[in-house]
C-alpha cells in the first residue's frame, strides 16, 4: 500500500506556481489576487480560509480576506461580490461555505462572475465541466485529479464508486472520472444516501472516492484488494487528547482499509492540501485570463 501524500504533492504544485508568479512579476505584471469572503465565526471555516490565505502568501499571490458578521444581509453580501466582480485588480472570488441560514447559497454563487469563480461552483463552470469545455473545476475534485495524475494512477476502463453527490465534491468528481480525458475514462457509479447495495458496488470498484462526511463509513469489508481509496471526508470528532479538543476523521476506516488497498489518501494530509493547491491553480489561471 502506498500513501497518496497530498501534503507533498500540494507543496510541489505551490512551488511551481511560485516560480510562475515570479516570472509574471519579472514581465512587469501584477501577481494573482484572490478575494475571500468569510461570514460569521465558524471554527472550521476560519481554518479553511486561513489555510487559503496562507497559501496565497507562500506563493506570492495577493489575497484579501473580507470578514462579515453572521447577521449580514444577503443584499449586502451580494453588493460586496458585485464590487469584487468589477474590480480589475481581483482575479478570483471565493465565498466560504456554509453561509448563515438567512442567506441563499444559490444567490451568492450565481452572483459571482464566472470568470472569477475559482471555486467552480457557478452553473456556467459546472455546465462547462459537464460539456468537457475548459472551466474552473471545483477545487476538491480538481485536487484529487491532480493527485491521481501525480502518482500516474491508471483510471482508464476502471470501475469507480463515488460516494456522495454534492455539487462541490461528489458530482463533479463523478464527471471528471468519467470524462474522456487522461485520468478519466472510468465507469463511475455515483452513490448517495438512497443507494441500495452500496457495499457490493464498492466491492467491485477499482477506485473509491468517499465524500459523505461520515467518519469511518468505508470499512475493510467494503474494499476489494488493490483498490485505490480517496478519502475526502473531514469531520471534527471530540478528542480529549488533542489540544484543540477534536481530531479530524475521514470517511474511511484507515486502519482496516489501508492494508487491503494499493493507494490511499490519509486524513489529514491527503485531499485537504490538494484542495488548496487546486484553488491556487485556478486563481493563477483566472489571473492569466485577466491580464
Ligand atoms: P454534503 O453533506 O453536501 O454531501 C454528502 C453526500 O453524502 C450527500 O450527497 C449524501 O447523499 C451522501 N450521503 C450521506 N450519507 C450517506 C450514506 N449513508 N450513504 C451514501 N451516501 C451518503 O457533503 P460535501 O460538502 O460533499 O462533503 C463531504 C465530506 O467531505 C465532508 O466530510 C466534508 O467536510 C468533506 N470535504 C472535504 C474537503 C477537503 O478539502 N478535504 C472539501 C470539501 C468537503
Amino acid at each position: 500500500m502506498q500513501i497518496l501524500d497530498g501534503q507533498l504533492v500540494s507543496k510541489t504544485i505551490k512551488d511551481s506556481l511560485k516560480l510562475d508568479v515570479a516570472a509574471l512579476v519579472v514581465e512587469g505584471k501584477r501577481p494573482p489576487h484572490l478575494a475571500a469572503i468569510l461570514v460569521g465565526n465558524n471554527g472550521a471555516s476560519e481554518t479553511y480560509v486561513g489555510a487559503k490565505v496562507k497559501a496565497c502568501s507562500e506563493i506570492g499571490f495577493k489575497s484579501t480576506l473580507i470578514r462579515m458578521e453572521d447577521s449580514v444581509t444577503e443584499n449586502k453580501l451580494l453588493s460586496v461580490i458585485g464590487d469584487l466582480n468589477t474590480d480589475p485588480d481581483v482575479d478570483g472570488i471565493l465565498v466560504q461555505l456554509p453561509l448563515p441560514k438567512h442567506i441563499s447559497d444559490e444567490h451568492v454563487i450565481m452572483a459571482i462572475d464566472p470568470s472569477k469563480d475559482v471555486d467552480g461552483f457557478h452553473p456556467v463552470n459546472a455546465g462547462k465541466l459537464v460539456m468537457g469545455s475548459p472551466a474552473f473545476v471545483s477545487a476538491t475534485p480538481h485536487g484529487i485529479m491532480l493527485l491521481l495524475e501525480h502518482y500516474k494512477i491508471e483510471t482508464k476502463g476502471k470501475q469507480a464508486a463515488v460516494i456522495g453527490r454534492s455539487n462541490i465534491v461528489g458530482r463533479p468528481m463523478s464527471i471528471l472520472l468519467s470524462a474522456n480525458t487522461n485520468y478519466g475514462n472510468s465507469t463511475v457509479t455515483l452513490c448517495h444516501s438512497h443507494t441500495h447495495n452500496l457495499k457490493e458496488i464498492c466491492l467491485r470498484s477499482d477506485i473509491i472516492v468517499a465524500a459523505l462526511g461520515r467518519p469511518g463509513f468505508v470499512t475493510g469489508d467494503m474494499v476489494k484488494p488493490g483498490a485505490v481509496i480517496i478519502d475526502v471526508g473531514i469531520t471534527r470528532v471530540p478528542d480529549a487528547s488533542k489540544k484543540s479538543g477534536f481530531a479530524l476523521k475521514g470517511d474511511v476506516d484507515f486502519p482496516a482499509v489501508s492494508p487491503k488497498c494499493s493507494y490511499i489518501t490519509p486524513v489529514p494530509g491527503g485531499v485537504g492540501p490538494m484542495t488548496i493547491a487546486a484553488l491556487m491553480k485556478n486563481t493563477f489561471t483566472a489571473c492569466q485570463n485577466n491580464l
